[in-house]
């Protein structure tokens, strides 16, 4: 007889431990069963081969073999689960994702056919030469390849592939948002062809499941992807690469809460792989931790110059007139501009004058935002009413609507610059991605247009024919209450600045009423190393990352007080750390909410602790009604 430990794929954290079954000879670790389980059946992974049951354990057969995983995986995954205070069983679903049975006349996925190789690649500068030896010939570790907007951070990423591929390894190439990376993702195709795999949220099951199977079994041995891609089942992984990795959408906002830039190097380490980090705007971890690449400057042309408009001293907004004349420009030259405001609908609150009052979500302690259908809309848990014509509290008929959004700018664009064309980018503008993909079409072709919308419109693009970059409202992003707040707002200035002027000379408006804040003075200067020496300053007198971890217990329920009882007695279970709170939080979706939070050098014990004391507390906590995250690394605090 031979006996293996699995773990059953339930999210339950009440049966968050492994189970052991009878297993035939030739199974292995990695192994995806099936298997009894109390009354019913469930998926099931193999982790480890034991001689025997525990002691008084009757250990039941599995009931069949259903496909496998890599073993380096398995490894990776029971990291993930034990670092981010997860369950074992649902970090292992990350790695072997359910998918469904094949139908016998599938078609292969549109995408995949009619691919050709490129070129020649281009020829390299000193720098993208230096970076990419490194990379291939340096051995294995983690390298911050760190360059402006224009310098080539492709280029490299692509000739280490190669090498890598002529080597017989496979490669993993990571990006924010495939969606928003058209140009990339259509450059790594272009470049080797049908052994590309894509991965991307648009893909129905099946497509998915082809991808999957294609990856799986060797014919495609290059991965793009957004974060769940560093989970591909690549055989002989030689390099991984993180692209934009200042970006937070490669932290999952859901249990198993993984950033994937983390897991990236994890996964480097346990297969042997370089891990490569690149962006124009780094983040302050990986400044201060990573070897670091340079590649300099922008190939073939300059950074554009950056101009700061003071709002304390100019009328006009969201345009003022610095930024109208820009636009004029723009139209007289039927060039282009992109137009970033952080900032969905018409209005971010709507305030009545004669009383005080701010219309409210009725479930989340947030303002309602009026949209362009004169609906008010909270923008955390969608609830949507009529705009009321009279205050709700006072009946006066006097209500203001503070602020903008990207819909009244988009109104006042038409208003003031009718010769424009405008294509707004928000969540509200394009739902879905072919939406985003004809929009970004659109303006590529465009004569005289401005791509105007939330951050999806700083993120990667790179279009010719932008004179003008504008930030509308930096004040949006650094009002937040968030230790990253700067960080953000720097990044985001610097990136949208770089996508203005890649072929001609460029203009940048960055307009804000705090023109000496550090991220604006410093971006407009183009100094990433001073801001990053400076912020890691700041972050080390506050012993924020990476001077320490963050570790962060949330847990919702619909009273506050059982809330924060509930967290009491966690905060009594854990040892080791100082943990600041309980302190509430904004109330969300109705629910009441609060928080412990730990600066930490030991993340991975306290989130274990934790999640062994949620495991034993999870059935008094289903009775009251009560949910709990932990967020190991959280992005926002
Ligand atoms: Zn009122
Ligand atoms: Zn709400």
């Amino acid at each position: 007889m031979r006996y293996a430990e699995v773990f059953p794929l339930v999210t339950a954290r009440a049966v968050a431990r492994a189970f052991t079954y009878e297993v035939p000879e030739d199974v292995d670790i990695g192994a995806i069963v099936r298997v009894p389980f109390g009354r019913s059946r469930a998926r099931a992974i193999v982790t480890k081969l034991v001689d025997a049951p525990p002691d008084g354990v009757e250990a039941r057969p599995i009931e069949a073999v259903v496909g496998e995983i890599l073993p380096t995986l398995v490894e990776l995954a029971l990291w993930l689960a034990d670092y981010y205070g997860s369950t074992p069983a649902r970090a292992l679903a990350l790695v072997a994702p359910l998918t469904p049975k094949r139908r016998k006349e599938q078609a292969p996925p549109a995408e995949r056919q009619a691919l050709g190789g490129e070129p020649e690649p281009a020829e390299l500068s000193e720098t993208q030469r230096e970076a990419i030896a490194r990379i291939v010939d340096g051995g294995p570790g983690n390298v911050l390849l760190y360059g402006a907007t224009g310098s080539g951070k492709t280029e490299v990423y692509l000739q280490a592939c190669a090498t890598m591929l002529e080597r017989g390894f496979g490669a993993i190439i990571l990006v924010p948002e495939i969606a928003l990376a058209p140009q990339t993702v259509g450059r790594v195709r272009a470049r080797f062809g049908d052994r590309v795999a894509i991965l991307h949220s648009a893909l129905t099951d099946a497509e998915r499941r082809d991808e999957r199977e294609r990856i799986a079994n060797g014919d495609a041995r290059i991965v793009v992807g957004a974060r769940s891609a560093v989970f591909a089942p690549i055989r002989g992984l030689g390099l991984i690469v993180v692209d934009e990795e200042h970006d937070p959408s490669y932290k999952q906002d859901s249990d198993p809460r993984y950033d994937a830039r983390t897991v990236a190097a994890k996964r480097a380490a346990i297969e042997g792989a370089v891990a490569v980090y690149g962006s124009a705007t780094p983040r302050p971890e990986s400044w201060a931790a990573l070897e670091r690449l340079e590649l300099g400057g922008r190939i073939g042309a300059s950074l554009p110059a950056v101009r700061v408009v003071d709002l304390r001293r100019e009328a006009g907004y969201p345009l003022s007139a610095p930024l109208l004349d820009a636009l004029r420009r723009v139209a007289e030259n039927k060039s282009k501009a992109i137009l970033l405001l952080n900032r969905r609908g018409v209005a971010p609150a709507l305030h009545c004058r004669a009383c005080g009052t701010t219309i409210r979500c009725p479930n989340c302690d947030v303002a309602l935002v009026l949209h362009g259908d004169s609906s008010l809309r909270c923008h955390h848990c969608g609830y949507t009413r009529d705009a009321p014509t009279h205050c709700p509290a006072c009946e006066s008929p006097d209500l203001a609507r503070l602020g903008a959004g990207t819909q009244k700018l988009e109104r006042d664009l038409a208003r003031e610059l009718p010769d424009l064309e405008l294509i707004r980018l928000d969540a509200d503008a394009v739902a879905k991605p072919e939406q985003l993909t004809s929009s970004l079409a659109r303006f590529v072709d465009a004569k005289g247009a401005v791509l105007l919308g939330t951050q999806m419109v700083a993120k990667g693009h790179h279009f010719e024919g932008v004179e003008l970059a504008a930030v509308v409202d930096v004040d949006t992003g650094l009002g937040l209450p968030d230790f990253r707040a700067e960080e953000r707002t720097f990044q985001l200035i610097t990136q949208l600045a770089g996508r203005s002027g890649r072929d001609a000379p460029g203009r940048v408006l960055v307009q804000t009423f705090q023109p000496e804040a550090r991220p604006v003075v410093h971006a407009a200067r183009h100094d990433v190393p001073r801001f990053l020496a400076e912020e890691l300053e700041r972050r080390q007198a506050l012993e924020y990352p990476p001077f320490a971890h963050l570790v962060r217990i949330v847990v919702a329920g619909p009273a506050i007080e059982p809330v924060v009882r509930a967290l009491d007695e966690l905060k009594a279970g854990i040892n080791g750390a100082d943990l600041l709170g309980p302190a509430a939080l904004l109330r969300l979706r109705g629910k009441h909410r609060a928080q412990l939070v730990a600066k930490t050098t030991q993340p991975r014990r306290i989130a274990s602790q934790a999640a062994h004391l949620l495991s034993l507390a999870a059935p008094a906590m289903r009775r009251a009604g009560l949910t709990a995250v932990v967020d190991v690394d959280p992005q926002s605090l």
